[in-house]
C-alpha cells in the first residue's frame, strides 16, 4: 500500500466516461470525505512547503477546488487560469491540442509580477498537455515555475515526466495504472 492509500480509497473510479476506455477518476467523493479534503490539502502544502510559492495557480475547474486550499494554508495568492471567454479583463492565452481538437488557456495579462514564484495545481496529470500548456502561458506572463502538484498521476500517460522535462518538480499523492 502507498503512503496515500487512504486517500486514494476516497477516489471513486467511473469507468468508460466520457467515453469507452477511459477510468474517470472521480474527486468529488474525495472531496465530500471532510477529513479526507482537509488531509489532502495538508499533504499537498507539505510536498511544496518552503519553495517561496508566492502565487499557486489553479486550472479550471477541478484545480481552483485545491488552489483555493493551499492558498489559504500557504497564506500565497491564487491565479486562476480559466477557459475561454470567462475573465473579464485584459488577458493573454495559450491553444494547446487535444486527442480530438484544441482547447485554451488564459490568465489576466497583469496576474502575475515578473519573476514570481508560482505552483501550478490540478487535481490530475494524465498526457501533461493542460499543465504544459499552463506552465507555457505563465512563463509567458512572467512567471518562475518550477513546481506543480497534482492530487492524481496517470503516470503511463508520461505527463508528469513531461512536466519534468520542462524543467517543473511534480508532486502528487496518489497513483493509478493505465489510462
Ligand atoms: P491532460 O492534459 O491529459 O494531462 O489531462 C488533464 C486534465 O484532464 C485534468 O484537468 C483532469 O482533470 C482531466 N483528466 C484527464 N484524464 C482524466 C481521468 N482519467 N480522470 C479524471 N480526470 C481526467
Amino acid at each position: 500500500m502507498s503512503l496515500d492509500a487512504d486517500l486514494q480509497a476516497l477516489v471513486r473510479t467511473i469507468p468508460d466516461h466520457p467515453k469507452p476506455g477511459i477510468q474517470f477518476r472521480d474527486i468529488s467523493t474525495l472531496l465530500l470525505d471532510g477529513p479526507g479534503f482537509a488531509e489532502a490539502i495538508d499533504r499537498m502544502a507539505a510536498s511544496i512547503a518552503g519553495e517561496g510559492t508566492q502565487l499557486v495557480a489553479g486550472i479550471e475547474a477541478r484545480g481552483f477546488v485545491f488552489a483555493a486550499g493551499l492558498a489559504y494554508k500557504l497564506k500565497c495568492g491564487l491565479l486562476m487560469l480559466r477557459k475561454p471567454g470567462k475573465l473579464p479583463g485584459a488577458r493573454i492565452g495559450v491553444d494547446y491540442a487535444l486527442e480530438y481538437g484544441t482547447d485554451r488557456l488564459e490568465m489576466h495579462a497583469d496576474a502575475c509580477g515578473e519573476g514570481m514564484r508560482v505552483a501550478l495545481v490540478d487535481d490530475l496529470i494524465a498526457t501533461g498537455g493542460t499543465a504544459l500548456a499552463a506552465v507555457e502561458l505563465l512563463r509567458q506572463a512572467g512567471a518562475v515555475i518550477d513546481t506543480a502538484t497534482f492530487v492524481i498521476d496517470l503516470p503511463e500517460l508520461g505527463g508528469a515526466e513531461k512536466l519534468r522535462e520542462a524543467g517543473v518538480t511534480v508532486h502528487h499523492l496518489i497513483e493509478f495504472d493505465g489510462h
